[in-house]
């Protein structure tokens, strides 16, 4: 049966709330590992046939998330027969599902009309999903200059977005700070325990569907989804469900410019590091840094050999993985990968990289790359008011769409009105633009 640690196993302070870490000692809290049933009592529908593991909910709030397909690669012939497990098919696109279902449940049950979370986006839009399904609001912190197909998912579900700090850290304090003002329910996965104990379902889930595994690739991230798979294997080994840990493989990326490519995966300190490091050493596994451009290529290619489409980021175990493979330091067929999210949620990227190469820099439209010709032109003095503007760009567009640019983009707050002409307005670049714009000439230097 599952049961909260209700003392620090560390310093043995009383524990209050769902945080992660001891208060006092800031030792990462664990869950004693579970026995749970034998595999074959389980029927596998979703995550919550799991829930011998799992705490206990009158009302689980589910949207069918795990139950996501262990498939292996036929195409790619470096690749073949090394198992995929596709976490993409989630309902929202990335095992953050798993967390979501069991920390909105737990809001539910705790009779919270309100949660706030912090994230790089993924969490996010699975959070607001299942705020909506539950009928409670949500509201999300995320850094700035995130990628504007994640942040408008968000919105689709209802949830209301802070843009804050520019690092998820600083998200990540601010909303901290808010559920204690405004009273919510926390369910950022930093600072919620449930978050590893929903998405550990996705070891157990491995362990259930693949006969033997001697070796996992897991992208690093904030370290949260290989401690989470770490402790789902944890109780599959308790339950006599596999008879060894298998070696850990944690993908990060090397600091070059193209590392955008992968929000989820651009974390400065990464909250579970020491844990992970421990995890990845007690494995026998290894950290294994890449390359951001490689990934794009392997991303693409597995769309157009296997007909499956994830996240750039995600692509970054199949880099890893053809290393491993070239260096015979795995067997494919003994060997699962974890691709973690849907390439739905990073169009923009995809955009930029398969149409003409200066067309598109960001958003998906003609109308965007405007935006960026105007930021540019304002940074520089060369035009700063409407129609110096609508000269400077050659006439092509119309003034009326100038102007609705410089509104949106004041609206972002990109630029600022200044200076004391009243009959003019004129404009300047805010830090937030020249930070935005820095952003955009990287993608182009890029491309
Ligand atoms: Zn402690």
């Amino acid at each position: 049966m599952w049961r909260k640690p209700d003392s620090c196993q560390e310093c043995g302070s009383l524990l209050i709330g769902d945080s992660l870490r001891c208060p006092t000692c800031e030792k990462l809290l664990s869950v004693t590992p579970i026995r749970g049933p034998s595999k074959s009592d389980i029927s596998l529908t979703s995550m919550w046939s799991f829930r011998d593991f799992l705490p206990e909910y009158a009302k689980p709030i589910s949207l069918y998330e795990g139950n996501t397909p262990l498939i292996e690669v036929k195409n790619i012939e470096n690749l073949a027969d090394l198992s995929l497990k596709l976490e993409f098919r989630n309902p929202t696109g990335s095992f953050r599902d798993r967390a979501s279902s069991l920390i909105i449940s737990d809001a539910v049950k705790n009779k919270s009309s309100q949660v706030i979370g912090a994230s790089t986006g993924s969490f996010g839009i699975s959070l607001s999903a299942y705020a909506a399904k539950a009928g409670i609001k949500s509201q999300n912190v995320i850094p700035q200059n995130l990628e504007l197909s994640k942040i408008e998912q968000m919105k689709v579900y209802g949830s209301n977005v802070i843009e804050m700090g520019d690092s998820v850290e600083e998200s990540i304090a601010e909303a901290k700070r808010l559920s204690k003002a405004v009273n919510a329910y926390l369910a950022t996965p930093e600072n919620n325990i449930l978050a590893i104990e929903g998405q550990k379902t996705l070891g157990l889930e491995i362990a259930l569907q693949k006969e033997f595994f001697d070796a996992l690739i897991i992208p690093r991230g904030s370290g949260s989804l290989i401690y989470s798979i770490y402790r789902g294997l944890e109780d599959a080994l308790a339950s006599g469900w596999i008879e060894e840990l298998p070696r850990i493989y944690a993908i990060s990326l090397e600091k070059t410019k193209s590392a955008y490519l992968a929000e989820s995966l651009e974390i400065e300190q990464p909250f579970l590091l020491e844990e992970v490091r421990e995890t990845i050493k007690f494995s026998k596994g290894k950290e294994i840094e890449i390359d951001a451009q490689q990934m794009i290529e392997k991303a693409l290619n597995l769309s157009r050999k296997e007909g499956l489409f994830i996240e750039p980021a995600s692509a970054s175990v199949l880099v890893a993985a053809d290393e491993l493979i070239k260096e015979e330091e795995i067997n494919p067929p003994n060997s699962v990968a974890i691709l973690s999210g849907s390439g739905f949620n990073a169009l923009n990227i995809y955009a930029s990289q398969l149409r003409d190469k200066r067309k598109v820099v960001w958003g998906l439209s003609e109308s965007s790359t405007t935006k960026f010709e105007i930021l540019n032109l304002i940074s520089e003095g060369k035009a700063t008011y409407g129609i110096s503007l609508w000269e400077s760009l050659g006439r092509a567009k119309s003034k009326q769409s100038i102007y609705q640019h410089l509104n949106e983009l004041q609206e972002k707050g990109l630029i600022v009105l200044f200076g004391q002409n009243t009959k003019i307005k004129e404009f300047k670049v805010t830090k937030k633009g020249f930070e935005t714009l820095e952003k955009m000439r990287n993608l182009i230097d890029f491309l």
